[in-house]
């Protein structure tokens, strides 16, 4: 495209040294991290579940488990207190006190877990989907209540939606909660009766068996959370906890090694001369005196300093969250939602691109010229559905019918989409934090998908 073109040659990095061994030498014996989604039908008991694992896991201060025990006695609902906890970090999000998404942090032995978009809230369902688009890993929760398993995984449940939902995300390993099993007497023919209908939707739906975990638990008693039950009815389970899953996950391969991309979310005055951004480091490493291009803009910017959580440091590594100084540069060309790049690979910027979407419920089908907004990183941006290339079987991805004249809720298709203005993103394949996308129109979420071409 015209815009490709008008990209000047830059020279490379001047990189003497192997980022690898630098990343080992700075950061070697620090924990990894993991984004989690939590989903599953509404009243699968996931707020209560992860509530629950949190003060288990002593992440809960006493000040606050204390109030909230003497609010749930007072009430006379003492199960409702877990469900709190977690409606409780969602209102200091809300006050803005916890920064960016709203999260909650789980350390584990081995590794930093962020549950993104984490349950509580009335509108967890697009939070959900949001959260969905960051995941590396998900939690399904179901209820093995006897009826109560059924409506969730019936059509019109969430069970089923989500999965395919993640799945088609690009998300691949999934610990599946058999959750509430206090209700049916700890029943291991119950388990092994969901676990069997549910393995065999889950391999239809593209996931491997052997990425896939199930484990009973009880999420209100705490049976099974960190620590095996020692319930003489739950004697027939030696497998995992619910923590040994979490710490069994395989956290995502560093992109240390990939071209160097940092999307901004923020940009403000600093206190010397120049301005800073701030953004999450989605690929690569950065140092003091680099130079960066800014795309769409299409700038290039001297890094002059680097901070994490207002400290100073040299160099910065693909997961950071980081503060950069930029100088010989003029703040008009950057704006929120610009990416930061490798001069000499810069990140690919267009206005028009494939991707392979998931349709949620919606009311009026989605066809040719019908017009949304595209939200990738931190960009949004008017577009239009260009062509509708096929529609796509929800599980195995077979092409169903090629160019359908409109999409309807709940199917999957390739669709090319246009924005207004061209945008900085990665086909899912190449850096997957650049190529998933959701759709938007009035402030739902239609559609979310993965890139799979860029023109
Ligand atoms: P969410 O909508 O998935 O976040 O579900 P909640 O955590 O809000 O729980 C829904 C309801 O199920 C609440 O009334 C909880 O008290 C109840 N609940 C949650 N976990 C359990 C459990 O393990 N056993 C039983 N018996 N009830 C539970």
């Amino acid at each position: 495209s015209q815009e490709e073109k008008s990209v000047p040659k830059f020279e490379k990095l001047a990189r003497n040294f192997n980022v690898k061994e630098k990343w080992m030498e700075d950061r070697g014996d620090s924990k990894e991290n993991l984004h989690m989604v939590v989903v599953g039908h509404v009243d699968a008991g996931k707020s209560t579940l992860v509530g629950h694992l949190m003060v288990k896991m002593g992440l809960v201060s006493s000040k606050v488990l204390h109030k909230y025990e003497q609010e749930s006695k007072k009430l006379g609902k003492q199960s409702f207190i877990y469900a709190w906890i977690m409606d409780e970090t969602g209102e200091e999000r809300n006050r803005g006190i916890t920064m960016d998404i709203g999260f909650t942090q789980l350390e584990t032995k081995t590794k930093t877990i962020t549950i993104l978009d984490a349950p509580g809230h009335k509108d967890f369902i697009p939070n959900m989907i949001t959260g969905a688009t960051q995941a590396d890993v998900a939690l399904l929760v179901v209820d093995a209540t006897k009826g109560e398993f059924e409506t969730g995984f019936e059509s019109g449940g969430q069970t089923r939606e989500h999965a395919l939902l993640i799945r088609s995300l690009g998300v691949t390993q999934l610990g599946v909660v058999i959750n509430k099993l206090d209700t049916v007497n700890w029943s291991e023919d119950r388990f092994n009766e969901i676990v069997a209908l549910l393995k065999n939707f889950l391999k239809q739906a593209g996931f491997k068996d052997s990425d896939v975990c199930y484990v009973p638990c009880s999420g209100m008693s705490g049976e099974n959370l960190t620590t095996r039950s020692n319930d003489p009815q739950f004697a027939w389970y030696q497998g995992p906890t619910l923590l040994d899953v979490l710490e069994n996950f395989k956290c995502p391969e560093r992109s240390i090694e990939k071209p160097f991309r940092m999307t901004v979310n923020d940009i403000y005055k600093g206190t010397g001369s120049g301005f800073c951004v701030s953004g999450q480091i989605e690929t690569g490493a950065l140092l003091v005196n680099d130079k960066v291009l800014v795309q769409p803009q299409n700038e290039l910017a001297t890094v002059k300093g680097l901070t994490i959580d207002e400290l100073p440091i040299q160099t910065v590594y693909a997961g950071d969250s980081v503060s950069i100084t930029l100088a010989n540069f003029d703040i008009q060309n950057i704006s929120i939602g610009s990416v930061l790049s490798d001069p000499s690979q810069p990140v690919a910027v267009t206005s028009k691109f494939e991707c392979r979407i998931v349709v949620f419920n919606i009311q009026v089908p989605i066809t040719k010229g019908f017009p949304v907004i595209v939200h990738c990183h931190n960009v949004m941006e008017p577009a239009t559905i260009k062509r509708i290339n096929a529609e796509l079987n929800r599980s195995s991805g077979a092409v169903v019918k090629k160019k359908p004249r409109c999409l309807v809720k709940n199917t999957s298709a390739l669709v090319v989409i246009e924005t207004s203005r061209p945008i900085c993103l990665e086909k899912y394949q190449d850096i997957k934090q650049l190529g998933r996308i959701m759709l938007r129109v009035s402030g739902s979420t239609i559609a979310a998908g993965l890139v799979t071409q860029i023109f």
